[in-house]
């Protein structure tokens, strides 16, 4: 995957350039409702540092980076109540996963039985 697209739509979003609908902040996480929910429950979880994907953040981010957005998704989803009916976290990385926006970001879905875990295009 190509370097860090300084023009994308959650780079954006971060500078404040554009809005959205926050749910959470902190010095490491923004968390923000999809503008285009596939659920009742969709919130998308970044790191504020410019990472294109779960690869380079996996690889690239500091422990303290990495702890706090996993510490944030949980934190988003006690704080929701999702826990008790479920939820489920995903994140796209690259062309096969449709990845559309280049800026690392776990998916929270809930809200409704969420069916099969995927359904690929063999
Ligand atoms: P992905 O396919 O994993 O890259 O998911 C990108 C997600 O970003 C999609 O679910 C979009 O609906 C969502 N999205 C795109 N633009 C915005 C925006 N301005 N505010 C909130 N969510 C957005």
């Amino acid at each position: 995957m190509a370097g860090y697209d300084d023009n994308n739509v959650f780079a954006k979003i971060l500078r404040g350039e554009i809005p959205c609908d926050k749910v959470y902040e902190d010095d490491h996480v923004l968390a923000f409702n999809d503008i285009n929910p596939q659920t009742p429950t969709h919130v998308l979880v970044i790191p504020k540092g410019q990472y294109v994907s779960s690869d380079d953040f996996f690889s690239e981010a500091s422990d303290a980076e990495i702890a706090a957005l996993f510490r944030a998704a949980g934190k988003i989803a006690r704080d929701k109540g999702l826990p008790q009916d479920g939820y489920r976290i995903l994140a796209n990385c690259g062309r096969d996963a449709h990845q559309e926006v280049p800026h690392f970001h776990l998916h929270i879905f809930a809200g409704c039985d969420l069916g099969v875990m995927i359904r690929p295009n063999r």
